[in-house]
């Protein structure tokens, strides 16, 4: 029954107009979005179990009985996959019939992952969206331009459903070239720009020369970004540039941040978060279920980014806790002779150096007698080859001293490539950490080893 209720409360939370509804959720006492989040979980498993030929068979195999499940950590050593999205085809988890698609544009396969939804599924993220922007300032009077990618990418879709409900004016420019964006959406006035982080610091980098103009703030969404690079557009626009995080698989956000810009506040009404095993640090891969899809819920999705559970209240006030800022992919942590290395710590490394916070890849590779980390690093600054080694160097030491100590003792190599801006991303996202040691195929198991 108090489940019960606090679903008529979020329901008139995304009913409200975003003022009143931000007011109303901010009274919801945690253990009643707890108390609802277990029943929301309960009937998805079970709809998974009815209608999903992927989870009835699974459950089966595994013999797991639905009806005792109260929470997706009970699943034990279960989860979903994008890998079985992909092999298995969206179709396997369908349990309604879809209105809609959206495909991911990952950075491990080429075969996109399909993933299908209902109008009505588009309509509750849009009102959750809008919701969310308007914590961050966004009212009627706005003027909002997106160049989201709009190509079978959801994110370009649920934003022009939340800003229907907030009733600003509305563009969509596409991704175009940040120049010809500029030029053409400046007659608007846009005062809210929407795109991906590093199409925001390339206009960025045309507005510090030809000129900004008055901003409220940015929005990036679908990657991630170095501090470094939003310092830089926050000092061109003179305004924030917030990040939500997401993934097509979950119909966009998952979380944004708040004016904090500490970690994004997770949507707790519409999915569970878990990160099953996590390091030292707290850190662990996300894995998250869906609560309120009825036309491919995904239960115990691996996120494949790493990332930690944030608790603690925000000083913002917002009732909802975090997921930290995505430190990487897991498919882009490395172990090498540097150490166990991710993209964010070579973020770090570069912190400071070359101002606007150019693209930069990594490809390790095996050397003649030790591994060989190439940093492949855009610039376009005048600052030579060695002085730029000599800086990456002195950050290594004195950000990374374990690093730094394989380093003086040989473990590995540490290479610095310099190339023009724009030299290193070819598609939309770019793998940052690039493992290019040569696998060989481990006899008898079928495992696979690393040749060493
Ligand atoms: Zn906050």
């Amino acid at each position: 029954m108090l489940a019960k209720g606090m679903e008529i409360i979020e329901r008139a939370v995304l009913r409200l107009e975003p003022r009143q509804g931000v007011r109303l959720i901010n009274l919801s006492p945690s253990w009643a979005i707890k108390r609802m989040q277990r029943e929301r979980f309960q009937r998805t498993l079970r709809l998974a179990a009815e209608r999903s030929r992927f989870y009835r068979e699974e459950f089966k195999r595994r013999n797991i009985d639905v009806a005792s499940i109260g929470h997706p950590s009970q699943l034990g050593d279960f989860y979903t996959t994008g890998e079985d999205l992909r092999s298995h085809g969206p179709e396997a988890f369908l349990t309604g019939r879809p209105e809609t698609a959206f495909e991911t544009t990952g950075t491990t396969s080429p075969l996109p992952k399909r993933v299908f939804f209902s109008n009505r599924e588009l309509e509750e993220m849009g009102r959750c969206s809008a919701v969310s922007l308007y914590r961050l300032g966004v009212r009627s009077e706005d003027r909002v331009i997106s160049a989201f990618d709009s190509s079978f990418w959801v994110s370009p879709v649920v934003l022009k459903m939340a800003v229907q409900f907030l009733k600003c004016f509305h563009l969509e420019a596409g991704k175009i070239q940040p120049a010809e964006f500029y030029e053409r959406a400046r007659p608007y006035g846009p005062n809210v720009i929407f795109g991906e982080p590093s199409w925001l610091l390339r206009l960025s980098e045309i507005a510090r020369k030809r000129g900004s103009w008055p901003m409220k703030f940015l929005f990036a969404g679908g990657e991630n970004i170095t501090e470094d690079a939003r310092e830089y557009v926050e000092k061109v626009w003179e305004a924030p540039l917030y990040l939500s995080y997401g993934q097509t698989e979950s119909f966009g956000t998952l979380g944004a941040e708040c004016e904090r810009k500490d970690g994004y506040h997770r949507n707790d009404l519409f999915f569970l978060f878990e990160t099953p095993e996590v390091d030292v640090t707290g850190y662990g891969e996300l894995v998250y279920t869906t609560l309120v899809r009825d036309v491919m819920p995904l239960i115990r999705y691996r996120s494949s980014d790493l990332t930690k559970i944030v608790d603690e209240p925000c000083p913002c006030g917002f009732f909802v806790g975090r997921l930290a800022k995505i430190r990487a992919r897991c498919d882009e942590m490395i172990v090498c002779g540097m150490g166990n290395v991710g993209p964010w710590v070579f973020d770090e490394i570069l912190r400071g150096i070359n101002g606007s916070a150019p693209e930069w890849q990594v490809v390790v590779k095996h050397g003649e007698q030790r591994d060989l980390v190439e940093l492949h690093l855009e610039t376009d600054s005048h600052v030579g080859k060695g002085e730029l080694e000599r800086v990456v160097l002195r950050h290594l030491r004195e950000r990374f001293p374990d690093f730094w100590k394989n380093y003086e003792m040989n473990l590995y190599d540490l290479h610095l490539t310099i190339s023009p801006p724009g030299a290193l991303r070819k598609g939309r996202k770019l793998r940052r950490v690039v493992d290019r040691r040569e696998m060989v195929p481990f006899q008898g198991t079928g495992r696979e080893v690393r040749a060493i």
